[in-house]
């Protein structure tokens, strides 16, 4: 990344020595891992563009944006509703991050069993590596695990500008209720950050963008069931990841436009895998930038992943806002009827989430799930063992994996990874 935008990560409060040596990191990481890739979609290109610029071009959009007076608004979460930062004219950024970083001093205010997604966005505060959380105006955290609500009392001495979202954890109609209020006081809120009434219209145009994102990836989500597979999943995986920080009006665009190179290369029967790979549906865990491990080990075995049950996938996209009236309240009840659906394993119990990784399996024609749960992640974990015995008992493999974010087990997951693939051949 240019050092033309030295001077603005600087006015940031970047320690730039740090900064450099993560840029160094990611854009090694990059090269080894997509732009090594063979047969990939030209389409592509617009997708290694963003992220060469998802320090550089990106942050002086949003830094620009802020002088004239438009907010940044950082998440740590899908159940954030995205509608009601648009309708202000504000811009969501994600803020969960794919890589250790200053793991000393998060050593000093972290129990050690947290895990990576947590311990990485504090490293990226600590260590001063991230522009996004430093240009934010407000930061939300949700309570949704436990790691993260307990995390969020740390979190805000550390930043300005901390707003905790409370969440339900049952579906009952008193957790709806819950979340119901709770949107309308972060819509309260965000009308207070930006100045501006959030009317009907201007929801109205906030549903809109979002949706359009939304019908873009289920476009592409649709295309990957195609065999040959006419997208890697690393590819996918990381248009997902872009999703969290571009445009999403560009974003939106540039997925089409990949999508009819996509229905082209399956007219012509090409793609990145021979005809007959196995196919994989990833399940669990959300894969934040620049975290590619699994996916990589998985697909340099000779598989292809073809689904992500992921909330960088499509737990984080499933099912629109539908309209319901034409009024503010009709649409910030259809934004909760949206949010209601998520089915992420904070909530108990969470039968939904099984249905999906089944329909997901079947759909895509994958013969096997790898369930990828983060180191300490009690959620996601607990729910590993019961959805595993599940999907066995109805012929579906599951190779369940928990990992960090170090590459210190790649060679342990690559041999578990080839052994698996040999038992579904
Ligand atoms: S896994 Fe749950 S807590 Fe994590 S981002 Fe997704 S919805 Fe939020
Ligand atoms: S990966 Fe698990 S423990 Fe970590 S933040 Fe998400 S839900 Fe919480």
């Amino acid at each position: 990344m240019a050092s033309e935008h030295e001077a603005m990560w600087q006015e940031l409060g970047l320690d730039l020595a740090a900064h450099d040596q993560l840029l160094q990191v990611l854009g090694d990481g990059y090269g080894q891992i997509f732009l090594s890739q063979q047969q990939r979609p030209e389409g592509m290109e617009y997708f290694n563009f963003v992220m060469s610029e998802v320090h550089g071009l990106r942050i002086k959009e949003l830094v620009d944006g802020q002088a004239e007076g438009k907010k940044v608004i950082g998440s740590f979460c899908v159940f954030v509703p995205e509608e009601i930062v648009r309708a202000a004219d504000a811009t969501l950024v994600g803020l969960c991050t794919g890589a250790d970083f200053a793991t000393d001093l998060v050593d000093q205010m972290l129990p050690r069993n947290t895990c990576a997604l947590i311990k990485s966005a504090f490293g990226f505060k600590l260590g001063k590596v991230c522009p996004y959380i430093e240009s934010a105006d407000m930061i939300v955290g949700e309570n949704t695990c436990d790691g993260k609500k307990k995390s969020y009392e740390t979190l805000g001495g550390l930043v300005p500008n901390l707003y905790v979202m409370d969440l339900p954890q049952v579906k009952s109609e008193q957790g709806r209720q819950l979340m119901a209020a709770e949107f309308q006081r972060f819509k309260e809120a965000v009308e207070e950050l930006t100045g501006i009434e959030i009317t009907a219209e201007r929801l109205a145009k906030g549903i809109k963008i979002v949706n359009d994102r939304r019908e873009a990836m289920h476009r592409l989500y649709k295309l990957r069931v195609a065999d040959p597979a006419p997208i890697s999943g690393l590819d996918a995986l990381l248009i997902n990841q872009v999703a969290f920080y571009d445009d999403p009006v560009r974003f939106t665009e540039s997925v089409h436009k990949i999508c009819d190179e996509l229905e082209e290369r399956i007219k012509a029967g090409q793609g990145v895998a021979p005809k007959g790979a196995p196919r994989l549906l990833f399940s669990g865990c959300p894969m934040a930038v620049p975290n590619w491990k699994v996916p990589w080990i998985v697909e340099s075995s000779g598989a292809v992943v073809v689904g992500e049950e992921s909330c960088v996938g499509e737990r984080g996209t499933r099912n629109l806002v539908e309209p319901k009236g034409d009024d503010v309240d009709s649409m910030m009840e259809a934004i909760v009827d949206r949010y209601w659906k998520i089915d992420c394993a904070v909530f108990t119990p969470n039968p939904e989430r099984e249905e999906h990784v089944k329909q997901m399996a079947a759909d895509y024609g994958a013969q096997g799930v790898i369930h990828y749960g983060l180191q300490f992640c009690q959620p996601y974990q607990m729910e590993s063992l019961p959805l595993e015995k599940k999907l066995e008992s109805q012929d579906l493999p599951v190779l369940r994996i928990e990992t960090d974010y170090s590459m210190e087990d790649v060679e342990q997951l690559k041999t578990r990874v080839e052994a698996f693939l040999e038992m579904l051949a």
